[in-house]
C-alpha cells in the first residue's frame, strides 16, 4: 500500500543544518590548512575562551570526546584510586566509562520517574565516608537541579562534577550548565546540540589549578614540551579543524535550542490527549532553561500500545525513533564485576522499557512534528478503543 502523506521524519539532520552555513565552515576549515598549526592552534585556543565564557565560566580545554573530558576532568579535579563516585544508573554509558578511566569507583543511584534525572535524595543515602564527588547528568537538556545539588554538596563536603554531553548551555534557577560544580564536561559528537565534524570535547571549570592540570592531562602530561610531571597523562587534544567549525557554529547555539524548545512544546501541546492513555512525556522542571537534545515519551503499563510495535508503525511511515536508552548501564556485559543485578534501580529498569525518543533537531517543520504525532494518535487510539472493547466483553 503507498502511503498517501508521505512526509518521512529522520531522527536528526545534520545536513540541512550544515548546508545553511556551509560558506563559512568551508572558509574556517581553509584558513586552518594555510595557517598550518592543526594541533593546539589559533582556532583552538579562541574557541576554547569563547566556549567557556557561554558557560559563565573561565577555562576551557578541548579534549578529543566527551568520554575523554569525563576521565581527564575528574583526574584534574584530583578524583581517581580509592574515590567513590555517585553516577545515575540512568545515563549514557560514557559517563560510567568516564568514571573508571580515572581510576575511581562508581557508586550508582536511581533516578527520579518523571525527569528520568538523578535521585538527589538517593545519592544522599549512598554518601560514605570514601565519597569525593557527585556526578549528575543533565540528561536530554535538562539540568539537575543546581540548588539541591549545592546543598548536598556543601552539606556532605563533596564536589560537583557535572556531565553536561546533552546540554549545551541549558539553564536552571539561574545557573548554565557546567557552572554549577568544580568542573564539567561537554561532547561534541556531530548529533549533540553543539557538534563536531568528528569527535570532540571540552572540559569546562573556574579554577585555574584544575584548568592547568587539564592542559597538562590531553598533552601527555607535560607542563611544558618535553617535560612530563603528570603520570595519568594521555593524548586527548581537540583538533584545532574541530575548533574552527565548532566556532563558526557556537554563534548559532542559542538559536538552534530555541527552535528546539518550541518544537518540544509543539509535541507536549500535540501529545497533550494521550495523558489518559498512559503515553507522558518525560517532564520539564527547568522551564525554558530546558535545551531538549532528546524529547522523550513514555510509554507507561496503562498505555494500550507496546513500543515495538509503535516504533515499527512509525518507521513504516518514514519516521525515525530511539531509545535512549534500552540497556542499563548496571545491566551491561561489560560491566558485570560491579555486580549488580535486574531490579537494583527499578526506576531506571521501567525507563528503558518504556521510553520513546522522538524526532527533534533545528529544522524540523511544524508539519513534520504533526506526522509524528498524528501517527501516534491514531494507534494509541485505535488499540485504546480495542483495548477498552476487550475490557467491556470481559466484564
Ligand atoms: C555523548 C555523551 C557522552 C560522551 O561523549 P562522546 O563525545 O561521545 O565521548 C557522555 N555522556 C553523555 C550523557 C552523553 O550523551
Amino acid at each position: 500500500m503507498t502511503d498517501p502523506n508521505p512526509i518521512s521524519v529522520p531522527f536528526v539532520d545534520l545536513l540541512s543544518q550544515h548546508q545553511l552555513i556551509e560558506d563559512e565552515l568551508m572558509t574556517a576549515i581553509q584558513a586552518v590548512i594555510r595557517k598550518g598549526d592543526y594541533i593546539l592552534g589559533q582556532a583552538l585556543v579562541d574557541f576554547e575562551a569563547a566556549f567557556a565564557a557561554d558557560c559563565n565560566l573561565q577555562y576551557g580545554i578541548g579534549v578529543a570526546s566527551g568520554t575523554d573530558a569525563i576521565a581527564l576532568g575528574l583526574q584534574a579535579c584530583g578524583v581517581g584510586q580509592g574515590d567513590e563516585v555517585i553516577l545515575p544508573a540512568n545515563t549514557f554509558i560514557a559517563t560510567l566509562i568516564g568514571v573508571l578511566r580515572a581510576g575511581a569507583s562508581p557508586v550508582f543511584v536511581d533516578c527520579d520517574p518523571h525527569t528520568a534525572l538523578i535521585d538527589l535524595t538517593a545519592a544522599e543515602r549512598a554518601i560514605t565516608a570514601k565519597t569525593r564527588a557527585i556526578l549528575p547528568v543533565h540528561l536530554y537538556g535538562q539540568m539537575v537541579s543546581p540548588a539541591a545539588l549545592l546543598d548536598l554538596a556543601r552539606n556532605h563536603n563533596v564536589l560537583i562534577f557535572e556531565d553536561a554531553a546533552q546540554a549545551h548551555l541549558a539553564e536552571r534557577e539561574g545557573y548554565r550548565a557546567g557552572s554549577i560544580g568544580a568542573a564539567a564536561a561537554f561532547s561534541f559528537y556531530p548529533s549533540k546540540n553543539l557538534g563536531a565534524l568528528g569527535d570532540g570535547g571540552i572540559i569546562v571549570t573556574q579554577t585555574e589549578l584544575i584548568a592547568q592540570t587539564a592542559h597538562s592531562l590531553r598533552n601527555y602530561g607535560a607542563v611544558r614540551k618535553y617535560y612530563h610531571t603528570d603520570p595519568g597523562g594521555t593524548n586527548s587534544r581537540l583538533d584545532t579543524l574541530q575548533a574552527a567549525a565548532l566556532q563558526v557554529k557556537l554563534p548559532h547555539l542559542a538559536a538552534w535550542n530555541r527552535e528546539r524548545y518550541r518544537i518540544a512544546q509543539q509535541y507536549d501541546n500535540r501529545l497533550q490527549r494521550l495523558k489518559s492513555f498512559g503515553v507522558l512525556p518525560i517532564e520539564n522542571h527547568s522551564n525554558n532553561g530546558h535545551v531538549y537534545h532528546l524529547y522523550v515519551i513514555r510509554l507507561t503499563q496503562d498505555c494500550p500500545v507496546n513500543r515495538t510495535m509503535l516504533q515499527m508503525e512509525l518507521k513504516a511511515h518514514g519516521i525515525q525513533t530511539g531509545i535512549h536508552y534500552p540497556v542499563p548501564c548496571h545491566l551491561q556485559p561489560a560491566f558485570q564485576k560491579l555486580n549488580h543485578q535486574s531490579g537494583d534501580f527499578p526506576h531506571t529498569e521501567a525507563l528503558s522499557r518504556e521510553i520513546l525518543s522522538l524526532p527533534i533537531y533545528p529544522g524540523l517543520t511544524n508539519a513534520q512534528v504533526e506526522r509524528v504525532t498524528g501517527l501516534i494518535e491514531n494507534l494509541v487510539m485505535k488499540s485504546g478503543h480495542t483495548h477498552l472493547q476487550s475490557l467491556d466483553s470481559v466484564a
